[in-house]
């Protein structure tokens, strides 16, 4: 790693505010996806480390949650100013075990320092209520207190955001964070929990473990001391994390899945539609929750919007994220390079047509075609599978009622896009879709201000603004008589 802060490099855990290796002395080694060589190792911790993590995190909870809001919010400060002094080498980090390209990954990071700033303020507003009880020597009166220790899964496609974006609002509220980041991506984690350190947060605030996803995920859900769960990845592990919390009736807040679809109609602008789509399906070689997955352009408009889309996918230069030219990188590995290619068989076999890419780059590795697909019908797998990949495949339709029913038959919610000008049509359509995020005329609708997530198989809860808040608080009421 050419680093000039070479600390932020760390192949160690951080747990109770000391840097530890496994106890078996196992390690995971971590591969840069688009050379495939390695870049370093972290330790392979189990359930004993997590069991270390989660009592010094409890240790830690009776102080942390004592000091107020604006000494946490000084400490939370620190950590985003931190952040942003040492972006160029956090950017390189997250190129090198992400892949995405270095503009993308300073853009990343500098979208989670947003969450810090948002919620070192918004924790200083954790309000209650004194409701007008109907007794007349009587008050009722309700406060909000941490929940307590907090377990973070995040995966490797946001290896820094989805940390802040949990961590923000929990510290801020006086909640301990244990954070298992992907295996993939681990060294951004660590390097935010170096600056953590830096920043001042309290021993056993702020933990950072990696490891076996199964023994960590098992001992995070089922340990009593842990009491809430905020998980961001796929709806698989999202349902077997839900499945084991019950055991110990945790709070948790699921991350997951998304199929958004994008859809064009007749009245939208076609080049602010281009642009939007190109936006949402590309970041980060298509593998972004929010990303469209399928397009659908009204018959009118679909000749125009295929040609313009199709001359700008051309535009998109592939290769080493590293490369100042470059503005899509890698597939994170071989296994998400098969599945984007069995999508794109699948759809041909169908019957859609290729009109640009569908083929492995010639840079080979983990390197994929910007692909579009036209013509593609519902009976291709990619209708209703999250592709995960730079694939954006075109469906043709002639009714608003029509494509609200094809955008709605999918198990998933998170996001879902249309261009259009007609009001009347926007609110119609805004409301009939089922999905926590509604994007109008834009391809890129987040941000720390908005209640970011999904309904139906896409998970509960909500984060980012106010609401983000509430996963981690509980709510008290305290009834007072005597009066
Ligand atoms: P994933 O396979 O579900 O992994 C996510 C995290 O869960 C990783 O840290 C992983 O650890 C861990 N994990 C895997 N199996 C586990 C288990 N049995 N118990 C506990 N933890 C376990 O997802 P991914 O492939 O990293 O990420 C892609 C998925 O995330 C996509 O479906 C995407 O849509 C979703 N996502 C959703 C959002 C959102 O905000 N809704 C945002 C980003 C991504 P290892 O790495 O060690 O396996």
């Amino acid at each position: 790693m050419e680093l000039k802060n070479k600390s932020l490099f760390r192949q160690e855990c951080f747990v109770g505010g000391e840097w530890i290796k496994s106890i078996s002395g196992e390690t995971i080694d971590v591969d840069n996806p688009a050379t495939q060589s390695s870049i370093g190792n972290v330790p392979k911790c189990g359930s004993s480390e997590t069991e270390t993590a989660i009592n010094a995190a409890n240790d830690a909870f009776q102080d942390w949650k004592n000091k107020t809001a604006k000494e946490r919010s000084i400490i939370l400060k620190k950590w985003h100013d931190l952040i942003l002094e040492n972006i160029e080498d956090l950017a390189h980090i997250m190129t090198v075990e992400q892949g995405k390209p270095l503009a993308e990954s300073k853009g990343e990071i500098l979208m989670g320092t947003t969450y810090i700033e948002f919620y070192a303020e918004e924790a200083k507003r954790v309000y209650g209520d004194i409701i007008p009880d109907p007794l007349p020597d009587r008050r009722i009166v309700v406060i909000k207190q941490p929940v307590g220790v907090v377990g973070a899964i995040t995966p490797w496609n946001f290896p820094s955001t989805m940390i802040t974006r949990k961590c923000a609002p929990a510290l801020g509220v006086g909640c301990p964070v244990v954070i298992k980041p992907a295996s993939q991506t681990p060294f951004s984690a660590l390097a935010l929990a170096v600056l953590a350190e830096q920043a001042g947060f309290p021993k056993g605030v702020f933990n950072v473990i990696t490891g076996s996803a199964n023994e960590i995920g098992k001992e995070l859900t089922e340990n009593p001391i842990v009491k809430k769960i905020s998980f961001t990845g796929s709806t698989e592990v999202g349902k077997i994390l839900l499945k084991q919390s019950s055991s110990t009736v945790k709070k948790v807040s699921m991350e997951l899945g998304g199929h958004a679809p994008f859809i064009v109609f007749d009245d939208a602008n076609i080049d602010e539609a281009v642009t939007g789509a190109i936006t949402s399906k590309f970041r980060n070689s298509g593998q972004t929750c929010i990303c469209a997955n399928r397009l659908f352009v009204h018959e009118k408009v679909y000749d125009e919007f295929l040609e313009k889309f199709v001359a700008e996918v051309a535009k998109i230069k592939v290769g080493n994220g590293l490369e100042s030219s470059t503005s899509s990188g890698p597939l994170i590995d071989q296994f998400s390079l098969e599945k984007v290619q069995d999508h794109v068989n699948d759809a041909v076999n169908t019957g859609a047509k290729i009109a640009i890419g569908g083929d492995i780059h010639s840079l080979g590795g983990n390197f994929y075609k910007p692909t579009v697909l036209s013509h593609v019908t519902t009976k291709a797998k990619i209708t209703y599978e999250e592709t995960f990949g730079p694939v954006a495949p075109i469906y043709k339709f002639s009714s608003d009622e029509e494509v609200i029913n094809l955008a709605n038959d999918t198990p998933f919610g998170l996001a879902s896009y249309f261009f259009a000008r007609d009001i009347g049509r926007i609110w119609k359509v805004a409301e009939a879709l089922e999905y926590g995020i509604v994007s109008v005329n834009t391809g890129l609708p987040t941000k720390a201000e908005i209640p970011f997530g999904g309904v139906k198989e896409s998970g509960l809860g909500r984060e980012g603004s106010r609401y983000g808040l509430d996963d981690y608080l509980e709510i008290k009421y305290i009834s007072m008589a005597g009066i």
